[in-house]
Formats: C-alpha cells, structure tokens, sequence
C-alpha cells in the first residue's frame, strides 16, 4: 500500500513552515508546482518551482479566483493510478500526476474575527483551495493532503522512513483531516451568512478543530476532547495555562461558567469574583480590592468552595493569590496575573492558571448548541440584560438604592445559576445560592439553610440572609417561596413576573413588607 510521491503542488496562504517542507521534498525528488504567492515564496529560497499557471496553460485570472481550477490539475489528482482508461485519459491530455497537495485556505475565520466588511469577507472563501483538498482526499489510494501545518514534519519523516513513498495509513489519515476541515470551512461560511440572513436557516453545520485531547469525559468511562471553533474569542479556546496538571473535561465546563458569569462584571466597575462547583456558583462578590472580591464570594458557602473554579474580572495580584492559596483550588482564570501572583501560585503545583485575552463580551451574539437524541437543539445564547430603567415596581414597598443595586447584581448571577435558581445577595455580594431544584421553594429553602450553616462556621450572630434581597429565575408561581425568603430576612425581591399568581404573590410581598420588581424577563438555565 506504499504509494510514491513525485510531484506536489503547493498553495497556501498561512506560509509557516512552507521553505522547510518544500526544500524537504525537493530532497526526495519531488518535483514541486504552485500558486502565485506561494510559488514566490518557495522561489525566493532558492527552491526550484514550476507555475501552475504555466502547467494548466491559463494565466491566474480573477483577483485569484481561478488559479487552480482546471482538469489538468484535477485529473492529476482524481485519476486512479492502477486504472487503465484513467491512465489513458492522463496520456491522451497530456496530464502529470499531481502525489500531493499542500493546502491551507483564504483566512475566512480570521477575516470574520477581525470584523472585515462583508465583501472583503466573501473575497476570503476558497474556492479552489477546498476544490483540490476534496480531490487529493478522494483519491488517498494514491494521493496525499496536507492542509494543517502540524503535518508537515511526521509527512517528511514518513517519505523519510518509506524511500519517498507513503503508506495506506498515513494517507488515510490525512483524508479523514481534509474532509473536516473542509467541512469546517463551509461551516464557518455558512454560520457567519446565516447571521447576515437572519432567521432559521434550513440547514446548519458544526465544525472544530481538535484542541485537546482529554484523558476522560464526565466519568473515566467516557471517552472526551475539546475542539475549538477557530473564531479567537476571548475564554478557555484561547486561554494560556501557566501551570499544573492539565485540564478535565469538568474544569473545562466548570471553567467556562465562571468566565461566563465573570465577564458580566466590568473590570471598570470594580473587581469582583466568582466561586463555580459543578458549573453553578457557590459564591460572588464584588470588593474594594480583587482579594475582598475573592473573600467575600468564599464566606457565601466555604464548605462548597473547596476543589472550586475561580474567575476574576481583572488581573490576578500577589495578595489576591495569596488569600486564594488558603484552601484547595482547581482551577484560577482571569484577564492576566502579575509576576507576584505568578510567584505565590508557583508553591501550589496541583492549582491551574489560565489568563485569558480579556474578558468575553456578555452582549455578544452567539449560538447555544445542545445535542438531544437524533439531532441538535440551536438557540441564541442568553445574552439578555436588564437595567433599573426595565424594572417595574409592583409592591406598596420601594426599593432602597442600596436594594435596587443588590437587585441587579443577584439577577444578573441568576442568569449563571442552573434553575430553580434563587440568589440571596447583601451589598454586591451572595450570601446564599439555592441551585437546580426541581421545586422552586426548595431552593429558596436550601439557600437559606446554607446561609444558616455559614453563620454557625463563622460564628455569626445571624445569618447573612437577614437584610438580604432575593433574585429568582422565573416567577414564583406560588407565595410560598417568597414567604420563605422573608423568614430568612429577605427586604426586596427580584423576578420575572408572569404567573397567574402574581396577585398573590405581591399581597404577600406587601403584607411581609418587602419591595418586589418584576423584570419582564426570565433566565432558565437547565
Ligand atoms: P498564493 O499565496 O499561492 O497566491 O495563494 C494560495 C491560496 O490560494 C491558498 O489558500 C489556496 O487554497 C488558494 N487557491 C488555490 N487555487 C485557487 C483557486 O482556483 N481559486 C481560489 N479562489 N483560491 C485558490
């Protein structure tokens, strides 16, 4: 099944690592052809090349739209080396075996990243690029393909190791890569026009590139890697780990939540910090300084806090990373970290850092896809957000500044809190997270016994819940759940409204002398 390689053609856009490999094949005999830039580029370091443009007897026409599209260059692909009508046809046309072609694409993703206009991103789709890829990876009995530049180095070491040839195996393999990456390619075409189209397009694809490959799943049972999108957005894709052991499968999905919830808090409003266990946070806090952000979120549930994720909004300091060393950490992830930090994290070898390139964009548009048996369910990812201006006040009982402003910060967490989610929050900190009940009055019982139980740790006189305010994910569909807040000592509430209740709700609300706002607006997060 070995298969020679005599001559190539190259075309690439990305150049990384092109010399090397073309003066590797040169020295196995391999005749090179090529593109314009390409060609140039090969030429320039002395390697001996012949044009495409020369082979298929046409010019490049067309800004570049048509280089390589031509039969002379397809035929010597597709044609079946060990068939006698396709070596006819190769002879009859005059058209050359082509063993191998080297292609990486027009940067569609990248000009989509950088926020090009729309006719610059569509000079940017490959046409022929992706033409020649499916041709060489159809015809893998004979031919190879190469479109990752990580493949160049085993490619050279295996015509190394075979006398210029290549084995079934290896040309396989490259194939299956190929038909991924052209399928990524079109994927990434046709979900950045489904979003100048709008509406919900007929068909939809995904795609990704493989990123890591992890050592299990949710269980060790369970097979698992990540594969990442190419788009660059800010979060864990693109993220640098300085230290300790590499991530799971859990600290990536419990990783991603913090940084998710985190980048709802402007570094420019002030530091703030989130706690997640199993993908739900078990503490938030803003704070005078990072390291009161970090301490304040802990005291909402030190037991949970154990083995946590920690995100930050803003780069992590010396001291902050100090207070954090003081119990078992999985993971740490923020917008950077100071030589400081770096040093205080350097004795705790089992803790991960990871800085980002910044905080994500909480308004920025993206897709939620969930797999369900048979197919996928595709929903915007919730990107909504409310301020005081939507609220509406539905009790005797006005909201203090001081609650408004607790308000808004329990519902934007409830927004990160798998539902029945209930958030009990005092001064831009929780103090009680009630998560994934399947009964909504459950989770505003369980946050309050929580807060309970951190009172007796701490020694507290009374539970932190007392003058607290309330955030729910969608409406109370009976008194029941705010009359428990109220026991705990919950003065204001926050909460979609809608129930067919609400009447009931707010007699209570006035009779417990507490301030309702309705927010018009639910967070289900299942
Ligand atoms: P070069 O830098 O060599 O001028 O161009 C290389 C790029 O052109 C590669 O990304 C390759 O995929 C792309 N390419 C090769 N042939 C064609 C073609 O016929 N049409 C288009 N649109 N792109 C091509």
């Amino acid at each position: 099944d070995l298969a020679p390689v005599k001559r190539a053609l190259l075309s690439v856009s990305d150049k990384t690592g092109l010399v090397d490999l073309g003066k590797a094949l040169v020295g196995h005999g391999v005749e090179l052809l090529s593109t314009g830039g390409t060609a140039k580029a090969l030429r320039d370091a002395g390697l001996e090349v012949r044009d495409v443009a020369e082979v298929t007897g046409f010019p490049e026409m067309m800004d570049g739209r048509v280089k390589t599209l031509h039969p002379v260059v397809h035929g010597g692909l597709l044609a079946l080396r060990d068939n006698d009508d396709h070596v006819a046809s190769m002879t009859e046309h005059d058209i050359g075996g082509i063993d191998l072609v080297v292609v990486n694409l027009y940067p569609f993703e990248e000009t989509v990243a950088k926020g090009a206009a729309y006719d610059e991103v569509i000079e940017n789709i490959d046409i022929g690029g992706p033409a020649m890829i499916r041709s060489a990876a159809k015809n893998h009995g004979f031919v190879n393909v190469i479109v990752d530049t990580e493949d160049y180095a085993p490619f050279v070491e295996e015509l190394a190791a075979n006398s210029g040839q290549t084995t079934y195996a290896l040309r396989q393999r490259l194939a299956q890569t190929a038909y991924a990456r052209t399928a990524a390619y079109d994927t990434a075409v046709s979900t950045w026009m489904a979003a100048a189209v709008g509406g919900t397009p007929r068909r939809r694809s995904f795609g990704g590139t493989l990123a890591q490959t992890l050592r299990y799943g949710e269980n060790p049972h369970q097979q698992a890697a990540f594969y990442t999108d190419g788009l660059g957005a800010p979060g864990l894709a693109t993220a640098t780990q300085h230290q300790g052991k590499e991530l799971s499968y859990n600290n990536i999905n419990d990783t991603d939540a913090a940084f998710a919830l985190i980048s709802e808090f402007a570094p420019a409003d002030g530091p703030a910090c989130a706690i997640i266990k199993h993908a739900n946070p078990c503490g938030v806090a803003t704070g005078a300084t990072l390291a009161q952000a970090y301490s304040r979120a802990f005291d909402c549930d030190r037991t949970s806090a154990f083995g946590g994720i920690i995100a930050l909004n803003q780069p992590l300091d010396g001291e902050t990373a100090e207070a954090i060393s003081g119990i078992f950490t999985e993971v740490v992830i923020a917008p950077g970290a100071d030589d400081d930090a770096r040093a205080v994290f350097a004795a705790k070898k089992n803790l991960r850092l990871l800085t980002t390139t910044g905080l994500a964009d909480p308004a920025a548009a993206s897709l939620a896809v969930r797999q369900v048996a048979g197919g996928w369910l595709v929903q915007d990812r919730d990107v909504g957000r409310i301020t005081a201006d939507d609220l509406k006040v539905v009790t005797k009982k006005q909201p203090t500044d001081q609650e408004m402003s607790d308000l808004l910060f329990a519902w934007t967490v409830a927004k990160h809190v798998k539902s029945n989610a209930i958030i009990y929050v005092k001064d831009g900190a929780t103090v009680g997270v009630g998560a994934g009940q399947m009964s909504r009055v459950d989770s505003t019982r369980i946050a309050a016994r929580k807060a309970q139980d951190m009172a007796d740790v701490m020694g507290l006189p009374a539970p932190l819940t007392q003058g607290s305010v309330v955030a729910s994910d969608a409406f109370f569909p009976f008194a029941d759940g705010l009359i428990t807040a109220a026991e705990a000592g919950a003065t204001a509430l926050i909460q979609p409204g809608g129930s067919m209740r609400d009447d009931d709700v707010i007699a209570a609300a006035d009779e417990a002398g507490l301030a309702m706002v309705f927010t018009g607006m639910r967070h289900f997060r299942h």
